[in-house]
């Protein structure tokens, strides 16, 4: 591979977000396309090295290496040789990966609180004030005083440490990650459908398929480059159709509409009711394969009677879709030879969200279609390492997806890691996100240790999560790159090391693991996230039942090695994994071992599944109520390898709008954006593409309220209000959509913004209430109203790409045909001359999080 066109004469992937396209025929491999980004005044030549790695900014997980030169991190490369990407980079990875790094903003220190305020600290102090009220509670309340808060983007040995210190150190089962925000759902219906979590399916699928359902996915914003694959699938020869299922009018959407496809625009809040629909039509029209049913899986005659009900007349209906749409998309799935299914969001943070989750697994089993090339499922993941929160237990699941609620799966990892079985938590369901910081609120959680997530801008209902922090009941501990909005309300916040500068590994939404080796030294007094677990460790001095240290490694790769012994016999084996193995061309996907010396692409190739009473993760629960399914109840039922058909009636969403609150509020992601923006923002390229919030309403409700493109306008729920510019955009009448990713101004960080009414952040509306299977908050389901504040002075800064487009321009950008190109450096477009775009300008949104 040569790197050989200079900046500035590369694409501007702000503008072009997939770029130019690489067409290729069905069962053809997709072409590799090298994309570069460097710094300003950087060329490939004068780079020191390029260090392996893999993207963090997205669950897609596409291997990199990053450009080192002078000891900092000046680019990335996109690997050619690698599964999952084939050397493709989007605007998030080319452009958000580095310049954060060198940002003036860093944490280099420790800061401890006193009298009211942050101040510089030492690590000796900060971990001390740490050790010495862990101490004080454990020894006055128990080990349930502590609770821990993760994330999903952290590495796998950190998981696993922190999984090990929480529930063999100090034996509690408060521990949780926002991934309860993102992938919890993905895990809960792998787990309920097929017994154990891990992604069936392969990207690989899509070179395959003859049709690809997107469900609640906005993939073009999500997973930029999964989308460049499914684009060089339908640009290619007998190219796949789109199925879209979504409120807004996504380039999904789009795309739907060009490839003779269905968007499906069902009214927010109904998914499970739409799903009703396909699979009744699936039974109508006898689109199962009822000999493959009736041999691999168990539940048909009950799913087949809760559906009954869903004619397309009822589910267009409660839907607001043309029953004729449903038909053809019932039509396309049913007649297909091999469709791909992906789930996101749209899904994840709504309303019965499990149900609906489990409802796409159901269409494929229905239809036989799994473990073959092009019929994959991908109930996908948000962030690039919520997979190995979920796989090492530092979401509260056991590790190595054991059942808590199976004596002899503790008892194993009590001889693992040798301690008594009783010390570890597993008494009772592990606690999650929303229950943990209803025990900070009140106070029986004494200890909170929140690491790289900021649940003051991603956790629902803001005004009550600030409370919880900067209240006297719960001492906070923050850990993370920057002092972020949570972390000004900590007691005490730890400088951490990131991407970059620590070694370890991490696993895509498609099982793929890579390994990211330290290119750069972290600043200052920063440190690896492993590396503070186990300054914590060795000063709690946690001991085994012999006395020995409870934690026997030091190194990632020590980690890694205890990991894989944790792995052993269960679904996700990582017993052949090593780090030298993973220092080969390309990230390798789980189950490694004796039989998958190479990884293993998709799972169920032979429709076995781990379902067994003795094997499974969980025995399941009732997908209506969350009630749980006992080891008799599963026993009797006798899975025995056979998947879960699992069905659940439709009930309206909790809030619905009123005449107080006449519109639905919907939130979501931008392209340009990821998360709270801890990185994003600081590249001046996305931080421009979209520099602040903003709300887009439906152009029929913008007429109808007043509202013009750009003006400045109030959004109210029960719980909150912001003050946004409008976007007239593409979201469906009757909805407003707004961008979660933004925080508060620091100033409002003591009021409440009803009563301040500046704040611009989405979850100051949203509410606090779940999904009963899964613990996801509803993200994606509130009443709310709108009026306008005063005119604007132009249109607002929200991207004209995408679905954030005006509705008066259509969301997808030119494509470029074309043929495969070897490599492209690719500029920063907006700010080509800034050596690093490391200087983004000073605004009141400047702090956010890793999450
Ligand atoms: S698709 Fe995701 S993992 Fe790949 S470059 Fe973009 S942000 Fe990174």
């Amino acid at each position: 591979m040569t790197v050989g066109m200079p900046a500035r004469t590369g694409v501007d992937r702000v503008a072009d977000v997939w770029g130019e396209r690489t067409p290729h025929g069905r069962g053809t491999v997709w072409p590799a396309r090298v994309d570069v980004y460097l710094d300003a005044g950087i060329s490939a030549g004068a780079v020191d090295r390029w260090v392996p790695s893999a993207c963090v900014l997205c669950s897609n997980g596409c291997g990199v290496d990053i450009a080192v030169k002078d000891g900092r991190m000046v680019g990335v490369r996109g690997r050619g040789t690698d599964v999952v990407n084939h050397g493709r980079l989007g605007p998030k990875g080319l452009y958000g990966s580095t310049p954060w790094a060198s940002s003036a903003e860093r944490l280099t220190r420790p800061l401890i609180r006193d009298g009211g305020r942050l101040v510089d600290a030492d690590w000796a102090t900060a971990m001390g004030r740490v050790v010495s009220r862990s101490k004080e509670l454990l020894a006055a309340k128990g080990p349930l005083s502590h609770g821990f808060y993760t994330s999903g983007q952290l590495f796998l040995e950190e998981y696993y440490t922190l999984a090990v210190i929480g529930k063999a150190g100090l034996g509690t089962p408060h521990m949780d990650g926002n991934t309860r925000l993102c992938t919890a759902t993905a895990a809960a219906a792998l787990k309920e459908s097929f017994g154990a979590d891990g992604q069936p399916g392969s990207y690989t699928d899509v070179e395959h398929c003859d049709a690809i359902f997107l469900f609640g996915h906005n993939m073009p914003e999500t997973q930029t480059v999964l989308w460049a694959r499914v684009l060089d699938r339908t640009r290619g020869q007998d190219p796949p159709r789109v199925v879209c299922v979504d409120p807004r009018r996504t380039p999904v959407a789009v795309e739907a509409e060009r490839t003779g496809g269905v968007h499906l625009a069902a009214r927010v809040g109904t998914n499970l009711a739409l799903m009703n629909g396909l699979t009744r039509e699936l039974f109508a029209h006898g689109w199962t394969d009822q000999e493959w049913v009736t041999a691999h899986t168990v539940g048909v005659d009950e799913l087949r009677r809760i559906v009954d009900p869903y004619t397309p007349e009822k589910t267009a209906k409660i839907c607001g879709v043309d029953a004729a749409d449903l038909q053809r998309a019932a039509r396309i799935f049913g007649e297909s030879d091999a469709v791909v299914s992906t789930v996101l969001q749209g899904f994840y943070q709504s309303h019965q969200a499990t149900a609906a989750a489990v409802a796409v697994n159901n269409l494929h089993l229905l239809r036989g279609m799994i473990g073959r090339p092009g019929a994959g499922i991908l109930q996908m993941n948000g962030q690039p390492t919520a997979q190995n929160n979920r796989e090492c237990g530092a979401d509260g699941d056991l590790p190595g997806f054991r059942n808590w609620d199976n004596q002899q799966h503790v008892r194993d990892l009590a001889e693992l890691w040798n301690v008594d079985p009783m010390t570890i938590p597993h008494w009772a369901p592990p606690t999650n996100a929303m229950e943990i910081f209803g025990y900070a609120q009140d106070g029986s959680i004494g200890l909170l240790w929140i690491s790289a997530t900021n649940p003051a801008v991603s956790m629902p209902e803001s005004a009550r999560i600030r409370k919880i922090l900067a209240g006297d009941q719960c001492f906070v501990v923050v850990q993370d790159l920057f002092l972020t909005e949570t972390g000004q309300l900590a007691d005490v916040v730890l400088p951490a090391a990131g991407w970059g500068e620590k070694t370890g590994t991490f696993t895509n939404a498609s099982r793929t693991v890579h390994l990211s080796e330290r290119a750069v030294n972290p600043p200052g007094q920063a440190r690896s996230d492993l590396d503070i677990f186990l300054m914590y460790a060795d000063a709690m001095d946690f001991r085994d039942k012999d006395g020995a240290p409870l934690i026997g490694w030091r190194t990632p790769e020590q980690a890694f090695d205890a990991w894989r012994r944790a792995t052993a016999g269960r679904p996700v084996d990582y017993t052949g994994l090593s780090y030298q193995l993973l220092r080969g061309p390309t990230g390798i996907p789980w189950p490694v071992n004796q039989d998958t010396p190479d990884g293993t692409d998709r799972l169920y190739t032979e429709p076995v599944f781990p379902t067994d009473t003795d094997h499974c993760e969980t025995y399941g629960h009732d997908l209506l109520t969350g009630g749980a399914v006992t080891e008799q109840e599963h026993r009797a039922l006798a899975p025995s390898g056979r998947a879960l058909l699992k069905g659940c009636a439709y009930t309206p969403a909790h809030e619905q709008p009123s005449g107080e609150y006449p519109l639905l509020y919907t939130t979501g992601r931008t392209v340009y954006q990821f998360h709270t923006r801890t990185k994003t923002r600081r590249s001046r390229s996305l931080n421009d593409a979209a520099p602040d919030a903003w709300v887009e309403i439906n152009p029929d409700d913008a007429r109808a309220y007043g509202i013009s493109e750009g003006d400045l306008v109030r959004v109210e729920s029960p719980r909150g209000a912001i003050q946004v510019r409008a976007r007239v955009g593409n979201v469906m009448r009757g909805a407003v959509f707004a961008p979660f990713h933004y925080g508060f101004d620091p100033e409002q960080l003591h009021h409440e913004p009803a009563e301040g009414g500046l704040s611009t952040q989405a979850n100051e509306l949203t509410m606090t209430i779940w999904d009963p299977v899964s613990k996801q908050p509803y993200f994606k389901t509130a009443a709310c109203r709108v009026s306008k504040v005063r005119g604007g002075d132009g249109p607002s800064t929200a991207p004209t790409t995408a679905a954030s487009a005006p509705a008066s321009v259509t969301a997808v950008p030119p494509t470029r045909g074309g043929q495969p190109t070897s490599s492209r450096v690719i500029p920063s477009p907006d700010y080509p001359n800034d050596p690093a775009g490391t200087t983004p300008p000073a605004s009141p949104a400047d702090m956010s999080g890793r999450s």
